[in-house]
């Protein structure tokens, strides 16, 4: 089924926004259901373990798995189900009334009940300088981009686990790696920590934010100024790349003004359920959990928001 036009559109019985962990394990429950889900994957099919490396804590895989193939392999398993998964992204919704509207650039979609497992995305210093030199020396994807620091020094800002992790396997190809970090104590967790600590190719920068990352289009990164954040003093660190390892925020703008958000914009549920405050509407994964943000618990979710969403189906019926 696809959505002809906007004046034709499909309907459906599910809809899930979001292909990540949370995404594809509603699809695979609500699939065995016989609902028939569309999923409409987002601009990141897969979400953010396409864009890691190894998995080491996703339970049944003992020697890890990467993180596109445990992607691909959910993928794989939903689509068996009858699921049908598509490459494109919801720019808009009409949650004020049923069926719901969903609007992408292909068209629109009618949804008896909306899965939002829309994650998160990487978030950004939000320096002018930072948005110039995006893509020229400044990253926030040590996957992507790490090849192209190769026998470079970088740094990588952030102190929890995607920093450590960042930096640990950037040194698979940077010279030094170093870890800028605004206090000093770490946020990370002790084995993720330790492993960085104890990389010869890894050293840290401790009290000090970056307010400003100096270069050019033309030449890349060549230095940061750092402020220390204790004593208030500038410093320039000479650097040829800076990866942003300082979290993510949820991907929930569009829902703005029709669902209930909290400060950082995380959909609010009626804990321990995965509903909304609009009735029919159910959200799981990075876009509602600011706690856990695992892969396993976006899964984890994922499934109770697809056995929410066929029981208030069927209590529809
Ligand atoms: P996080 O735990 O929220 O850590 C963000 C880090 O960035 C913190 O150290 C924070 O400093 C710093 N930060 C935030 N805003 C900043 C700013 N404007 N300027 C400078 N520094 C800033 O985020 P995360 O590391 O992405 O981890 C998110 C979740 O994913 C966690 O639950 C984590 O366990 C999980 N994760 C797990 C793995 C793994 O197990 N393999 C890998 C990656 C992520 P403060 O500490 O001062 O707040």
């Amino acid at each position: 089924m696809s959505a002809d036009t906007a004046q034709d559109p499909t309907r459906h019985r599910v809809v899930i926004l979001g292909s990540g962990p949370a995404g594809l394990t509603a699809a695979l429950y609500n699939a065995r259901a016989g609902l028939e889900p569309l999923v409409l994957e987002g601009l990141q099919p897969g979400g953010q373990l396409t864009i890691t490396t190894d998995v080491e804590n996703f339970p049944g895989f003992p020697q890890g798995i990467l993180g596109p193939e445990l992607m691909d392999r959910m993928r794989q398993q939903v689509q068996r189900f009858g699921a049908s998964v598509k490459f494109e992204l919801a720019n808009e919704v009409d949650l004020s009334k049923r069926p719901f509207t969903i609007r992408t650039d292909e068209g629109q979609y009618l949804a008896d009940s909306l899965i939002i497992a829309t994650g998160a995305a990487a978030r950004l210093l939000g320096l002018p300088s930072e948005e110039h030199l995006m893509g020229y020396g400044v990253s926030a994807c040590a996957t992507c981009d790490g090849f192209f620091f190769k026998g470079k020094e970088i740094a990588v800002v952030g102190g929890g686990d995607s920093a450590m992790e960042e930096a640990t396997y950037l040194t698979k190809f940077a010279s030094k790696v170093t870890v800028i970090h605004r206090r000093e104590e770490l946020r990370a967790s002790k084995i993720m920590q330790e492993r960085a600590l104890k990389n010869d190719k890894v050293e840290f920068l401790w009290n000090k934010n970056v307010a400003e990352i100096l270069g050019s289009r033309k030449e890349g990164v060549h230095a940061l100024r750092l402020k220390d954040t204790k004593t208030g003093e500038e410093s320039t660190f000479q650097t040829q790349g800076i990866f942003m390892a300082i979290g993510h925020k949820p991907n929930t703008e569009i829902f703005e003004g029709q669902l209930d958000l909290d400060e950082v914009g995380y959909i609010e549920v009626k804990s321990p359920s995965t509903t909304t405050g609009v009735e029919g509407v159910f959200a799981c994964g990075d876009a509602m959990d600011p706690t856990y943000r695992q892969a396993i618990t976006a899964a984890g979710s994922g499934c109770a928001a697809a056995i929410d969403a066929e029981r208030w189906l069927e209590e529809q019926d």
